[in-house]
């Protein structure tokens, strides 16, 4: 699937978020980017950020959508900075890479000290109090 919107029969979760036609927790937007937190976060304040275009990976964007997502990820990872200095970066580009969601997408996963940051862990759905606290400490610029 190319850019552009995808079809009434591939509905895009996150095409749905970022036309705020589905709900989810905002901490940053502009003109061609958002970013929201993961509804199943493999740790607290895991962030999720997004081209408002669609595009199934990196590649299927333009240039400009591209660069206008590296500079929301530099904000994006100074604020995650505030809940841990460190953090993973990723970006899942396919089924055998683990992506699910076919809209691009960069996981911004603040990192604790977990014994293995890439171990399977499960996944509680994120709560709403713990998520708007969350809100609170990332929207402010
Ligand atoms: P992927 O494996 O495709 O790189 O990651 C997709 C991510 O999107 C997962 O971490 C998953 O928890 C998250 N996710 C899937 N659906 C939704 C949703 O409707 N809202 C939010 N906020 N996150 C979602
Ligand atoms: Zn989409």
């Amino acid at each position: 699937m190319g850019p552009g919107s995808p079809s009434a029969a591939e509905r895009c979760v996150f095409c749905d978020i970022a036309a705020h036609r589905s709900p989810a927790f905002v901490v940053f937007e502009d003109d061609q980017t958002i970013a929201f937190l993961d509804i199943f976060p493999f740790t607290r304040g895991h962030l999720l950020v997004i081209p408002k275009m669609h595009g199934a990976r990196l590649t299927d964007l333009p240039f400009d959508h591209q660069t206008a997502l590296v500079r929301t990820l530099d904000v994006m990872c100074h604020r995650a900075e505030r809940l841990a200095p460190d953090y993973n970066l990723a970006l899942n580009a396919g089924r055998n890479a683990g992506q699910i969601v076919f809209h691009v997408h960069f996981h911004i996963i603040p990192r604790y000290g977990e014994a293995n940051p890439f171990r399977a862990t499960s996944r509680e759905p994120l709560g709403d109090d713990d998520a708007q606290a969350l809100v609170r400490a990332l929207s402010a610029g």
